[in-house]
């Protein structure tokens, strides 16, 4: 065969599979049989073998992968693919939307997704063809895994347009595919997540062929100026064919009737006003366990794009985006002191100095304690063994006590006066203050005091 007539043979039994396969698993319908189904890839196959430089991009044959050992160059990504900033508590996340609404000055809309717990992947298409994936890697380079990607059913080799553009998603697994297969692989993963990226840089992609793994996408058309709203691009990567959330909620000041087609095709969409995100985060919360997948909570994005350009990027974090996580990350440590600090403005606040702890990235080993009221409803004394979370970017705080002292110490008193200048204190709301005007904690800013030496073993506050 010439190489021009080898090039048209592996067109022609490209789109034949692609039309057996469509035949066979969408439309229930097959016009030939296994055998002949199989023959024709076969057939396909041997000459992409023999004519590597022939073969298509988007050949239905990369879904069974290859043989061939992977290596995974770096590739830079064309602009930073960021993380996103945390909040914690609906409270948090309130605020944040507060002060969006109020920096822009315009009558913005909200976006919420699952935060699927996956392995990032940035999906580069020309002209429809998938010609590159590459992990989130830093943020700034990442490793080119296409090949391996190309096995994930999820994920199109070829769109239903000629789009070029950049995608960006989260590749994943199933808990019942990872329980199941784990135990099967030699090197044990922890959880569903570790997998997923694991699996992703295995060497031969017909290894990653045999794993389920599975993908949702989420963010795309960067720097396309024709589309304007979040919701609209995700109603089109539906449309492109790839797989999107089941259970996007939508929010805004009023209901507004250009969104009514996309949630006629899209049933699982929930809309609603800024009211009933709360609702909406806490029935996620509640079907959390029921998801095939782990999710570790929620994305709430600004929907409108020129928004989003204004507000633009901090270092690290997109300003139109914020993730809200079910559980703040904890860790449990042993409260060495109590320290009381007198503010600016003569509040009072009691910070408990804890043995240092690693939380979330930073060491840890001052947290609030906020105040008597705080303190009392933990019933938290120096020397206890406490759990210590971080919420978002906030200070540190004690959740609870773990385990009481046997030293004997109760529960922490804040002193009746100022620890700095010695004036009584005066009570204002939760908190209490320090009236004096001249005192130096309120002129030279906020001062450390230590109170509660007195009230523990001084051994102990030594490294052990
Ligand atoms: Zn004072």
């Amino acid at each position: 065969m010439t190489r021009d007539k080898v090039k048209k043979r592996i067109e022609y039994l490209v789109n034949e599979v692609r039309r057996h396969q469509d035949l066979y698993y969408k439309k229930a319908q097959p016009e030939i049989s296994d055998r002949e189904y199989d023959a024709l890839f076969d057939e396909l196959l041997k000459l992409e073998r023999r004519y590597p430089d022939l073969a298509l991009p988007d050949s239905p044959t990369k879904r069974v992968g290859s043989d061939l050992d992977n290596e995974f160059p770096e590739v830079r990504h064309p602009f930073p693919m960021l993380s996103l900033d945390k909040v914690y508590t609906i409270d948090e996340l309130e605020s944040w939307i507060e002060k969006s609404r109020n920096d822009t000055g315009y009558d913005i809309s909200f976006t919420v997704e699952e935060k699927i717990d996956g392995s990032t992947i940035v999906l580069h298409y020309e002209n429809g063809i998938l010609v590159r994936a590459v992990t989130r890697g830093d943020g700034f380079v990442g490793n080119d895994i296409t090949e391996n990607v190309r096995t994930i059913k999820d994920i199109p080799l070829r769109l239903s347009e000629p789009v070029t553009s950049i995608f960006r998603g989260e590749i994943y697994i199933d808990r019942k595919d990872f329980e199941k297969l784990n135990s099967q692989f030699d090197s044990i993963y922890a959880n569903p997540r570790n997998f997923a990226a694991g699996s992703l840089r295995r060497k031969k992609s017909s290894e990653v062929a045999k794993i389920p793994l599975k993908s949702y996408v989420y963010e795309g058309f960067y720097g396309d100026v024709s589309i304007k709203e979040h919701l609209k691009v995700l109603h089109k990567l539906t449309e492109l064919g790839f797989r999107v959330f089941d259970d996007v909620g939508y929010f805004s000041s009023t209901i507004k009737k250009e969104y009514d087609n996309i949630f006629k095709k899209h049933t699982g969409w929930v809309r609603g006003t800024y009211r009933d995100i709360d609702n909406f985060i806490i029935r996620m919360k509640e079907v959390r366990d029921k998801l095939p997948y782990d999710i570790d909570g929620l994305v709430v994005k600004i929907n409108e794009y020129p928004i989003r350009d204004k507000l633009g990027y901090t270092a690290h974090h997109p300003r139109w985006a914020m993730a809200f996580k079910f559980e703040a990350p904890q860790a449990v440590s042993e409260i060495l002191d109590i320290d009381v600090q007198v503010g600016r403005t003569g509040r009072i606040t009691p910070v408990a100095r804890i043995k240092p702890v690693w939380i979330a990235g930073t060491t840890v080993s001052n947290v609030t304690l906020h105040n008597q009221d705080y303190i009392n409803s933990l019933d938290v004394a120096i020397g206890d063994v406490v759990a210590v979370s971080r919420h978002g970017d906030v200070i540190p705080a004690v959740d609870e006590v773990i385990e009481k002292n046997d030293k004997g110490n109760k529960t922490f008193k804040l002193p009746d006066t100022c620890p700095v200048c010695g004036t009584p204190l005066i009570q204002d709301g939760a908190h209490l203050f320090c009236p004096n005007r001249n005192c130096p904690a309120r002129i030279y800013g906020r001062i450390s005091f230590f109170v509660g030496k007195g009230q523990m073993d001084i051994e102990n506050l030594g490294p052990e």
